[in-house]
């Protein structure tokens, strides 16, 4: 048994309704109270009647009667306000308690078997999720009211990351901007990569050079660390010539190639393409990627970030490795993560910092715009039985599975309230 449970019980009004305090009067709870989240008692303003009385005030919640004078809320004035002390187990004999007569109740025999029952089958179950077993008897309802606060959360996680970058820029809006989409442009597996390349390349001096792309192609890559030692062919040639004039005229210093990543992607999501096309979204965008902020229909963003890879990739993959001929564009996917996980966050985090409500409305209907996320998790979910049909739903899919399935926060979760009360 624990407080949460117990708690929850409380919460919901799982107990049996025929309710007694230790001494034997009769009690109804008419209202159980909002839970704290801040020190004091666990509910406050609960209104329950004893009898024939009814009290107004605040319930504290053990799982042992005895746990009241552990925690010492017997020398913490903010309990004097409690007016019942609900307990598991009453371990602690009234007269012993040395506090002034605070009326409890003790639960033990009061919770109904299928709702412990349900709750050991959750904490037990050592499946991808808990309620694996259980959720595909959920109503679909439960999950779809409940995503697009689940997706809201998911993106004020996304805005705290921002939040840090903006600081260590100093509030600077093109500098957060560009750092925060170069890591995302990282599609996860070189996500450090992209940061410690942007980080090494001030966007003022890519801005400096973002007329031309050859210069931008050659900075991204010698800041990149993949023109240092040896270079053979033209075109390696003539990016280490343009790099190494650049680095001397802006004081620059390469990144270690080391952290680029190959295993486990496929060619086509190398980081040597993805850098030439990240070039070209800098030269497209003459390096102010603010500007990707202020579209003002979906399609016109898309159009901007369909870019493809510098001539030379259409045969080659790596500096060293040739590959089967073709153009290598970002890809209709591609494009779409990066608006989901880059953009739409960033258009979150300024219009908070900004006050303008009316930019997460627009960011929240892109959201519905797009296609579902197809990764190994939302996969999992709708083996699960909950698929996502966009990437509101998908952002939704996976705030729930890391911020509470695997914390087991299934109490303060809608399907879990829902199996829960089955
Ligand atoms: S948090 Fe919710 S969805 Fe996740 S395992 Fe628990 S009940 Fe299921």
């Amino acid at each position: 048994m624990n407080e949460a449970f117990l708690s929850f019980l409380w919460q919901f009004r799982l107990l049996s309704p025929e309710l007694v305090t230790v001494t034997g009067e009769s009690l109804n709870v008419l209202q159980p109270g909002e839970k704290n989240t801040d020190s004091g008692p666990d509910f406050l303003h609960a209104r329950i009647r004893i009898g024939k009385t009814v009290w107004a005030g605040n319930v504290e919640i053990h799982v042992m009667s005895g746990d009241w004078l552990k925690h010492h809320h017997d020398r913490d004035p903010s309990y004097d306000t409690v007016i019942l002390h609900v307990v598991y187990e009453d371990n602690l004999p009234v007269r012993e308690k040395r506090i002034k007569a605070i009326p409890t109740l003790v639960v033990r025999d009061r919770i109904p078997p299928s709702v412990i029952e349900n709750y050991h089958s959750l904490s037990l179950n050592k499946q991808w999720i808990p309620c694996f077993n259980q959720i595909k008897k959920v109503p679909e309802t439960v999950f779809s009211f409940w995503s697009t606060a689940l997706a809201l959360e998911r993106m004020s996680e996304k805005c705290l990351d921002i939040g840090r970058i903006y600081d260590q820029c100093g509030a600077d809006w093109e500098e957060t901007t560009y750092r925060w989409l170069s890591s995302t442009f990282g599609f996860r597996i070189n996500t450090l990569g992209f940061e410690f390349l942007a980080k090494s390349l001030p966007v003022r001096t890519v801005m400096a050079c973002s007329h031309h792309f050859s210069q931008v192609e050659a900075l991204l890559f010698g800041q990149a660390g993949m023109l240092q030692g040896p270079v053979t062919g033209e075109y390696p040639l003539a990016l280490k010539r343009e790099y190494d004039f650049l680095a001397a005229k802006y004081n620059l210093i390469p990144m270690a190639a080391h952290h680029w990543k190959y295993l486990r992607l496929r060619p086509r999501g190398f980081p040597t393409l993805r850098i030439s096309q990240w070039a070209a979204i800098l030269h497209k965008t003459k390096g102010s990627l603010f500007s990707l902020l202020e579209f003002d229909v979906i399609d016109d963003l898309i159009k901007v970030l369909n870019v493809t890879a510098s001539i030379y990739w259409n045969d080659h993959f790596t500096f060293e490795k040739g590959s089967v001929t073709g153009v290598k564009s970002l890809g209709e996917r591609s494009i779409e993560v990066f608006i989901t996980s880059g953009i739409i966050p960033m258009m979150f985090f300024f219009a908070d910092q900004r006050g303008l409500p009316a930019i997460k409305e627009k960011a929240l209907h892109c959201l519905e715009q797009l296609s579902p996320e197809d990764n190994s998790i939302i996969r999992k979910w709708r083996e699960a039985g909950i698929g996502a049909t966009d990437a509101l739903r998908s952002q939704a899919l996976l705030r729930l599975k890391r911020s509470y399935c695997e914390q087991f926060r299934c109490l303060e979760c809608r399907i879990g309230k829902t199996i829960l009360t089955q």
